[in-house]
């Protein structure tokens, strides 16, 4: 499994294998210490059950998606689409425009999903079963307010 622990004073992503991370980690963004503590499941990849930055058991389901891959495909389609558009081809304009949207539709379909805990947003990968629901945007401002009053950001 990959981990990629989320620092609790900056943000910053620190990426940890549970195999073979040792207790503490050291934020390269603030230098503060990151204690973990890693669960059986998460040390062999089976499941997640236990945030090992927060100790939080409550994680959502996410595509592994980077927006700006998604976003850089429609402006190139876009602009090529401009183009036709300017020479008068409004069908092929419109024809790689929708072009442009079914292979970001494509890339996202082939995604796998990845977990992210509600509290810190600590970032799991792996070949572990998944099991947690799809992001609700309650339960994230309920927990995510609870782990900022915790580290003392709010
Ligand atoms: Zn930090
Ligand atoms: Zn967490």
């Amino acid at each position: 499994m990959q981990i990629l622990a989320k620092c609790p004073g900056c943000d910053a992503g620190l990426p940890v294998e549970p195999a073979e991370a040792t207790g503490a980690i050291r934020c390269g963004g603030c230098g503060r210490d990151i204690v973990l503590t890693f669960s059986d499941a998460l040390r062999e990849d089976r499941a997640v059950d236990r945030c090992p930055v927060c100790q939080g058991g409550d994680f959502y389901m996410r595509k592994d998606f980077d927006p700006k891959i998604g976003l850089t495909i429609i402006i190139i389609g876009a602009s090529i689409s401009a183009v036709f558009y300017w020479f008068g081809r409004d069908v092929m304009a419109y024809g790689v425009l929708g072009a442009a949207t079914l292979v970001d539709l494509v890339i996202y379909g082939r995604l796998k999903d990845l977990t992210v805990c509600y509290r810190c947003h600590t970032e799991f990968r792996g070949a572990y079963t998944r099991t947690a629901p799809a992001f609700d945007l309650h339960t994230a401002d309920v927990l995510e307010l609870e782990y900022a009053r915790k580290t003392g950001k709010r």
